[in-house]
């Protein structure tokens, strides 16, 4: 096997992963097209995952040397990728998403992990000093003394989480008049609709989710919840805290240098507007090596018979995966919170481009480049390892 590289990125996607039909057609809604959308969209993607997602920076890396070995067919400017994504569809991508998971199923990526779980979680993705009239997500940002100090975009993102890998699928943004749990729903119809229901396992979600109408929706596609308990329900939250506190825990193990205890049952009674026969609660406390104790409930529609509490604890642990590897990276390294044209549907494909290149890159990366014995290479050093690729001096065209 040669080398990691941008070329071959590529051709792990369009062969492999069988993008190369949408690369040539992603939805590309302009009139009169001048620059192949491949190339657009393609420099999009790999100018993502070399953590160069502003469009400026675009531009000077395919006017650059590097274009070629980048695999960008053309020089263009940023009002191109501007232009480019005003009137690119998000449908095509949303199913290239969804298809490049089936195909990584199909290839056992995930053959190793007991459960397969879908994690829900609202962010900010960048915002402007100014609202655009014609956005419709721009929601005021204001200070301690709540003067406004600019606009920024709310989304939930969607990943498949479970295993080492976090492959973010769909996003849903939602305006000033809307709300996190609403495009929560929203947006696990969709993915249910994409993905279809035998995919997931169960869904993992903070506690802003654990309203009726999210979990009704989750129970319509098919799908148990694995949500966070916390005071925005009083009632559950208080009688689990008062059950579990003046109980021994009734199980306690090792994961990793922690240790865990956990309580757990099922005959809680639900809130007026749930309809659920039951809720089922587990509590985790868990002591690190240091003497630090972190301690959690979580609610779920899962059953003892169907789900052990060990079990349980993984999935609820899962939703942190989410957090670090969907957000965090996504934010610090992958310029989510750059907003590169506040025009609603560039906005939109921005986003979702980035959830394409995350998990084009963890798949390459934690799978493809990751067979036989030698180790995972992490993010960084594959980064290195592209940038490397892009200054050798003499470079042969292949493909
Ligand atoms: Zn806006």
């Amino acid at each position: 096997m040669k080398g990691p590289s941008p070329r071959g990125l590529w051709n792990y996607a369009a062969r492999r992963l069988r993008l190369g039909g949408y690369f040539r057609a992603p939805g590309d809604g302009r009139a009169i097209p001048q620059i192949p959308a491949q190339a657009l969209l393609w420099s999009i993607l790999i100018g993502c995952i070399l953590r160069q997602s502003a469009f400026r920076a675009i531009e000077a890396w395919v006017n650059s040397r590097a274009r070629r070995a980048l695999r960008v067919s053309r020089v263009f400017g940023d009002d191109a990728l501007r232009y480019f994504t005003e009137h690119l569809r998000p449908e095509p991508t949303r199913t290239a998403l969804a298809s490049v998971l089936h195909c990584a199923k199909r290839n056992k990526a995930f053959e190793d992990w007991h459960f397969v779980g879908l994690a829900l979680d609202g962010t900010t993705g960048g915002g402007r000093r100014k609202a655009r009239p014609d956005c419709g997500l721009c929601r005021p940002h204001r200070n301690a003394a709540r003067e406004i100090i600019g606009y920024r975009h709310n989304l939930v993102l969607a990943a498949v989480v479970g295993g080492e890998l976090t492959l973010p699928v769909d996003v849903e943004p939602y305006g000033p008049a809307d709300s996190e749990y609403a495009a929560g729903q929203r947006l696990l119809r969709r993915v249910r609709r994409n993905l279809g229901a035998r995919f997931i396992d169960y869904v993992v979600v903070d506690g802003e989710f654990a309203t009726a109408p999210f979990l009704h929706a989750a129970g319509e596609a098919g799908w148990p919840v694995v949500a966070r308990l916390k005071d925005n329900l009083p009632e559950l939250f208080q009688a689990a805290q008062r059950r579990f506190r003046s109980q021994p825990p009734q199980l306690c193990f090792r994961d990793g240098s922690d240790r865990v205890e956990l309580w757990d049952a099922e005959d809680f009674d639900p809130w007026d507007s749930l309809r659920w026969e039951t809720v089922r609660v587990l509590r985790y406390r868990q002591q690190k090596p240091e003497g630090e104790i972190v301690e959690a409930y979580w609610l779920t529609n899962l059953s003892s018979p169907q789900t052990s509490r060990r079990c349980l604890y993984a999935m609820a642990k899962s939703r942190w995966q989410i957090e670090n590897q969907g957000f965090n990276d996504a934010k610090n390294r992958y310029g989510l919170e750059h907003l590169c044209d506040h025009h609603p549907q560039s906005r939109l494909l921005v986003w979702l481009l980035t959830c394409l290149a995350l998990t084009l890159e963890r798949l390459y990366r934690l799978r493809y480049l990751h067979r036989g014995a030698h180790p995972a290479l992490n993010a960084i050093t594959l980064l290195r390892l592209f940038i490397l690729t892009l200054s050798a001096p003499a470079f042969a065209d292949s493909s």
